[in-house]
């Protein structure tokens, strides 16, 4: 192309396999100073393998280069607010990845005998302790892997008692305005799904519950707070309709941000719940890494907890196997025990008044963003916002401009988007969760910027359509890459070099 500069540093990295030439390596080895064997005849000619095809061929700084640039591309908590809703994107202190990594705890086999694994051990005991009490709950374990797994197990413990009791029962009332891991738990539980429309405030209509449950329900997954941030305020009186009925009562804890030291969902009268260790207590969330979905439950669910139980045996922790009714192991190892440090290591940092602190903080922040958005964006749903504050499009759709377009606009500024279309009860939801870790200059340039794009869909709608202007590719065929991933490489559709 004329006029093009060749740089080093490139705007649109090209493919690691499109660096490659033959030779090229990132090691040397010193010359052979013993007979050489013939790898197939020493392995066996099924486990070895001349050439592995299109395999790249790079030089060590070539791999580092390449994938130091890329992550300069990463948008993340560490370089601004990430206000996605639902997630609670939070920062999260480093001095918990420290403790993750101490030595003793970072280095303990998963299956090392009790006896020599007895600090391991205790880090659990303390932190189902300390769970049980942030929860108003009796017993928790630590086994699943992350929130959708954790309801699971807890609707799986739902069914195992209400079958002891001689009837499962077959459908499971599940709002509106849910997650939607929920209904797919209860499916996968072997439930059918009741859906529930939520009322005008958007929270539960008690009337309309009241005429949804019968001797088919099993039990109630809600929400608290739901996902438009708001407070079930009536909630102790679902608990109380549930039980009067027969039924059981699951909550979906992702919300905890907004309870913890506030209010325990055990005193309103919830059988069983889980809580997302990696949004509420201290791991580094999204990207794919591993979670924890500890599940609280009242005493007459105990028996049915995961196998094994932690138990004190003669002054030493031991693994508790002979359990009757349990619903057997949800998980390999005893969870992921280096998020089970990082939450220890949180919640004793805190302690309860700063747990408590944290939670204040983060309502804070979400009404102080709803005050300053509010003059300007749709609020469906007037209740007072707990973590989160959600709006709707409705305003900018009159001139064209939808969540999405807006979400992209805010890229410009700088800022990852807000979660986009979620919660589905709420048409062009913008959906806004700051969470407790941001201060009040970040806050003010947030709402400056949507303010700002606000002002920019009256004034040019349609530049507001075309943005992100400042990212190295705008917008992007989304449908076809979830439904036509290309996932291999191959030769014939590398481009020329540069
Ligand atoms: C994140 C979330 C889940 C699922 O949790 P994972 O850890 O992602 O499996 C369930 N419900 C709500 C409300 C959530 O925000």
């Amino acid at each position: 192309m004329p006029g093009k500069v060749r740089s080093h540093i490139n705007q649109n990295e090209s493919l690691l396999f499109e660096r490659s030439s033959p030779g090229k390596k990132g090691y040397q080895l010193p010359d052979l100073d013993v007979p050489a064997v013939d790898p197939a005849a020493a392995l066996g000619a099924e486990n070895t393998r001349r050439e592995i095809e299109d395999f790249p061929e790079v030089s060590e700084v070539e791999v580092i280069r390449h994938f130091s640039r890329l992550s300069t591309w990463n948008y993340g908590i560490d370089l601004g607010l990430f206000p996605l809703g639902s997630c609670t994107m939070k920062y999260n202190p480093r001095v918990n990845e420290l403790v993750a990594r101490t030595e003793g705890l970072a280095w303990a086999h998963p299956y090392q005998p009790p006896e020599v694994a007895q600090g391991a051990m205790e880090v659990m005991a303390q932190l189902e302790a300390a769970l049980a009490e942030i929860t108003g709950m009796d017993a928790v374990t630590l086994e699943p892997a992350a929130g959708a797994h954790g309801e699971l197990t807890g609707v799986l413990m739902i069914r195992a008692m209400l079958e002891s009791r001689g009837n499962p029962r077959r459908k499971i009332i599940i709002p509106d305005s849910a997650h939607g891991t929920n209904p797919a738990t209860a499916a996968i539980a072997g439930y059918g799904v009741a859906n529930l429309k939520s009322n005008d405030k958007g929270v539960i209509d008690l009337e309309a519950l009241s005429r949804m449950v019968d001797e088919d329900i099993a039990a109630l997954m809600v929400t608290n707070p739901n996902t438009l941030g708001v407070f079930e305020e009536e909630i102790a009186k679902v608990t109380a309709l549930m039980h009067s009925r027969g039924a059981l009562v699951y909550m979906d804890g992702a919300n905890m941000n907004a309870l913890v030291g506030i209010t325990r969902p055990g005193d309103f009268g919830v059988d069983v719940m889980h809580l997302n260790l990696h949004k509420t207590f201290s791991t580094p969330h999204g990207g794919g890494g591993p979670g924890a979905g500890a599940v609280a439950v009242k005493s007459h669910l105990e028996p049915f907890l995961p196998a094994p139980r932690l138990t004190r045996l003669d002054g030493r922790w031991n693994w508790n196997w002979n359990r009757p009714q349990s619903i057997g192991k949800v998980r390999a190892f005893y969870g992921n025990f280096g998020v089970l440090v990082r939450a220890l290591a949180y919640i004793m940092a805190h302690g309860g008044p700063g747990l408590r602190q944290a939670t204040l903080d983060a309502l804070l922040n979400a009404n102080y963003i709803r005050k300053g958005l509010e003059p300007y964006y749709d609020l469906p749903y007037q209740n007072p916002s707990m973590h989160e504050c959600v709006f709707s499009d409705d305003r900018q759709a009159k001139r064209g401009v939808r969540t999405m377009d807006i979400a992209k606009r805010l890229i410009d500024y700088g800022f990852h988007p807000y979660t986009v279309a979620f919660p589905l009860i709420v048409r062009g939801a913008l959906m806004i969760e700051p969470t407790e870790t941001e201060g009040k200059q970040e806050l003010d340039q947030f709402i400056e910027a949507m303010v700002n794009i606000a002002k920019e869909v009256e004034n040019d709608p349609l530049f507001v359509l075309k943005a992100p202007y400042d990212t190295r590719t705008s917008r992007v065929d989304e449908v076809a890459a979830a439904r036509k991933p290309v996932l291999r490489w191959k030769r014939e559709d590398a481009g020329p070099a540069d």
